[in-house]
């Protein structure tokens, strides 16, 4: 059985990764490819469980390295329950957020630096690597507007506030956009960088494009 293919997508909140890969996942069932779509922190049961922790902006401070490293125990989990068992089984993983996120926001955004994340990736989730990842960039502004309206609609509507990451300040932010943009440049093979202010259409067009290259390489059918 061939091996399946690992699809990352990637962003800041509010750069349409969710809208994204809805369509993606959608594409694909129509052409009989049935992908596992899962997402991180999440993903698995102990995943929600550690990603309520993360994201409960109600609790006390995490510090930077237990948040960096409950990222982990959560990728840990999804790979071992989730993303492994299906590539082995020559299935598509869609991912919505992995390692590169931990790199832009704690590396970038807290400043723990890009060396710490990557060695603890080889570490903990064997140097797993995406056949593609597909970055999301518009620009920050954007990213910070749709984001903060979002997390205002959900505490009007449930009191939730599933917002840690839309308290940080804007130069937060920026370090993690600039973090992002280093990792695409870095691996121009592995990470597709969608930037500017597309319409949803226009990036869906964008990442079929993607996708269906790497299909073609990997032997499905597009
Ligand atoms: P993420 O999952 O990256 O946080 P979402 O897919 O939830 O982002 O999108 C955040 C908000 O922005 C949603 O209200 C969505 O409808 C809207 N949105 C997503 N992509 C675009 C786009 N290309 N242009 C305009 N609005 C968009």
């Amino acid at each position: 059985m061939p091996r399946g293919l690992f699809i990352t997508l990637e962003g800041l909140d509010g750069s349409g990764k969710t809208t994204q890969i809805k369509r993606l996942a959608a594409w694909m069932q129509k052409r009989g490819l049935n992908p596992v779509v899962t997402r991180q922190p999440g993903g698995t049961a102990t995943g929600d469980r550690v990603r309520a922790l993360l994201l409960d902006s109600g609790s006390t401070p995490i510090a930077p390295m237990a948040e960096m490293a409950l990222m982990f125990a959560d990728r840990a989990q999804c790979i071992a329950e989730v993303i492994e068992p299906a590539l082995a089984a020559g299935k598509i993983v869609l991912c919505d957020r992995f390692t590169d996120s931990t790199e832009a926001y704690q590396g970038g955004g807290r400043e723990i630096g890009s060396a710490p994340v990557l060695e603890l990736h080889r570490i903990i989730c064997g140097d797993l690597q995406p056949n593609l990842t597909l970055l999301l960039l518009p620009s920050l502004d954007v990213c910070l507007e749709r984001a903060r309206r979002r997390n205002d609609r959900a505490i009007a509507q449930n009191g939730a506030d599933e917002g840690r990451f839309e308290q940080e300040q804007d130069a937060f932010y920026r370090r993690v956009w600039l973090k992002y943009r280093e990792i695409a440049k870095r691996e121009p093979d592995r990470v597709v960088l969608i930037e500017g202010n597309l319409s949803i259409d226009e990036i869906h067009e964008q990442f079929v494009e993607a996708v269906s290259e790497r299909l073609v390489t990997a032997g499905h059918k597009a």
